[in-house]
């Protein structure tokens, strides 16, 4: 769906309840960033994402920019209004032809909030990241960058309110280096806590030349641990959800159908697990 297809007819205010940087000074800039909606209900889950509205002149005369933000943090309700965690890259980016430097509008706009902000929120859109009925399913989660958000929700939502759970979860995550790995360096571990279930893994896929801006190592990651890959695709139950850059996307396709066979039998593999909503993307 096009971002000009979004209702932002429908807003909500919000105040900032904190912002922290979650990378070190020598990576870029992420910062987890909590809002309080000024709502009764606000209901999300993992997988969806929350619209952000910065008003003013734009370029090209837009009023308002509008951007989505994964949620990156299970639901929870404690006596005041509902919250939101977002993990919010600041993007700048150099234009082509001019040469000149940028600043993304929506995403220096949040990193700029400070406690006590207010800011104009929509939402939440998307499909989320359905936790099967099955205790026992298989859940294979693989993201890259900021990519990682809707699994820090969704993975404490099964750690912490559905208790029982059986199934295998394998979290396979990608970054540019280990400074830029999200929630799991010396800023902020989150990750740690599930370290010592059985059954949770993560493994980490890094570029092994950083500064030359290769492609992160998301296929062998994923290639080295293939027997469980494909016994888990094998699994009726087991979901995939994939999330992050877009260009995440022709890796996957690519390591898949060596795993699988080709690029075919990979094609109909892949439109099958999506049809029975086993497959599920929420790429940008
Ligand atoms: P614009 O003023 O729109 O400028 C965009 C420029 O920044 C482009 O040239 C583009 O190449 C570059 N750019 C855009 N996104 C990125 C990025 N992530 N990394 C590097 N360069 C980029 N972003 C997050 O930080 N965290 C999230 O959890 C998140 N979830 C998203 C969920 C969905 C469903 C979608 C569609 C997008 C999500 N994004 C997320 C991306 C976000 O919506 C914005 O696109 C991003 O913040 C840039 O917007 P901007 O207004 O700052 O930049």
């Amino acid at each position: 769906m096009r971002l000009e297809d979004f209702d932002t007819g429908t807003t909500y205010e919000a105040r900032v309840l904190s912002s922290q940087r979650i990378t070190s000074e020598q990576a870029e800039e992420v910062r987890e960033i909590v809002l309080e909606v000024d709502r009764e209900q606000f209901d999300y889950q993992p997988g969806q994402s929350v619209g952000v509205i910065v008003s003013g002149d734009h370029a090209q005369g837009h009023k308002h920019h509008f951007r989505l933000y994964s949620v990156a943090d299970a639901s929870e309700r404690g006596s005041g209004k509902p919250r939101v965690t977002l993990c919010v890259k600041r993007c700048n980016y150099i234009d082509e032809y001019s040469g000149e430097r940028y600043e993304g509008i929506s995403s220096n706009y949040l990193c700029d909030l400070r406690d006590g902000d207010s800011l104009t929120i929509n939402g939440p859109f998307g499909m989320p990241f359905d936790v099967p009925q099955d205790r026992e399913a298989d859940l294979l989660l693989i993201g890259m960058g900021t990519g990682i958000a809707p699994f820090r929700a969704l993975i404490k939502h099964i750690y912490q309110d559905e208790k029982d759970w059986q199934g295998r979860v394998r979290l396979f995550y990608g970054a540019q280096t280990g400074l830029e790995l999200l929630y799991m360096n010396e800023e902020k571990d989150d990750f740690t806590q599930y370290y010592d279930r059985d059954t949770f893994e993560a493994f980490k896929a890094l570029s092994p030349r950083p500064n030359w801006a290769d492609p992160i190592a998301m296929d062998y990651a994923l290639e080295e641990r293939s027997e469980e890959i494909l016994s888990m695709l094998d699994n009726p139950h087991t979901r995939v959800y994939v999330a992050g850059r877009a260009d995440i996307l022709e890796t996957l396709d690519r390591v898949f159908s060596r795993m699988i066979g080709n690029a075919e039998q990979w094609a109909r593999r892949k439109a099958e697990l999506q049809a029975g909503q086993r497959w599920v993307e929420l790429v940008y």
